[in-house]
């Protein structure tokens, strides 16, 4: 089994943890730029923050044989502090880096017109860089910010194929799927989506333009959930086919609408890469 997680914060995790994913079969992630819990200041600790994103967790990552793409952005709740806005300016230089496939996380946290004008302005810089968009849901009142956020894409011009809506549940992927932008899942311990009533929508709205995440960060998440979905999914009846579609075509198809992914033609092919190469295991 192939594995492609298409959000996965994975600064906030271990070495441990790309080990047990490279061994569960994760081959290829994605890691949006999001806030981090501590609120930022400036400017600079963006940068710092970015320049991670396309350097120091690529390397990480390869370590197990894992690659790693990021999607850049000023995430919607620090869209909030003006200290933060001047973020904007310095986006275009990474949205035209190596590996940087949308841009991501944003679309709404709480709903305020300062985060509306920010997702507005980063949907065109969506569209001016050829980059998809990555648009996370609010957490509290999420029907109505998915409904606003839809409205929001369709009124940036940007093409709905190009745009994936996330931390969806059984209330807001109806609308979604009705939008024609691509619908995402994050899956959470004991929260918000778990596995089996993943592979209940699944079968209820099919496997098109569908991405399912383990989204995990900081918070209590595990990035072994894309893997416990897919092994439910094929237990529930699904084939291992539909489990490719779901966990590695869907996210390759989605974010290779950026020409920036980098994923090695023969990867399928071969078994779990960090068994051949030199695994990372000190902290220097
Ligand atoms: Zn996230």
């Amino acid at each position: 089994m192939r594995i492609f997680d298409p959000h996965i914060h994975m600064t906030s995790r271990t070495t441990d943890d790309y080990e047990r994913m490279a061994a569960a079969g994760v081959r290829a992630l994605v890691e949006p730029a999001f806030w981090l819990g501590q609120p930022r200041t400036s400017v600079g600790s963006f940068t710092d923050y970015f320049d991670a994103l396309v350097g120091w967790e690529p390397f990480r990552a390869s370590q197990f044989g894992i690659r790693h793409h990021a999607t850049i952005a000023l995430n919607p709740k620090e869209a909030n502090d003006p200290r933060c806005a001047d973020v904007l300016e310095v986006l275009p230089r990474y949205l035209e880096k190596d590996r940087v496939v949308a841009v991501g996380e944003i679309g709404y946290d709480s709903m305020t017109a300062e985060e509306e004008t920010a997702f507005a302005a980063q949907l065109q810089l969506a569209i001016a860089h050829e980059l998809p968009a990555l648009v996370h849901t609010p957490h509290r009142d999420k029907a109505r910010g998915t409904e606003r956020s839809i409205k929001v894409v369709a009124e940036s011009g940007i093409e709905p194929g190009r745009v994936a809506i996330d931390h969806l549940n059984e209330v807001t992927v109806r609308t979604v799927k009705e939008s024609g932008c691509w619908a995402g899942f994050s899956i959470y311990p004991d929260t918000k989506m778990s596995p089996p009533r993943m592979v209940e929508i699944l079968k209820e709205f099919g496997t098109d333009r569908v991405l399912v995440n383990s989204a995990a960060d900081w918070g209590r998440s595990d990035p072994l959930l894309t893997r416990e979905t897919a092994d439910l999914m094929l237990a529930q009846g699904f084939t291992e086919d539909d489990v490719d579609l779901v966990f590695w075509r869907n996210p390759v198809e989605f974010y290779g609408q950026s020409g920036k992914l980098e994923l090695e033609d023969d990867q399928a092919e071969r078994g779990p890469l960090f068994e051949g190469n030199s695994i990372l295991r000190g902290g220097s």
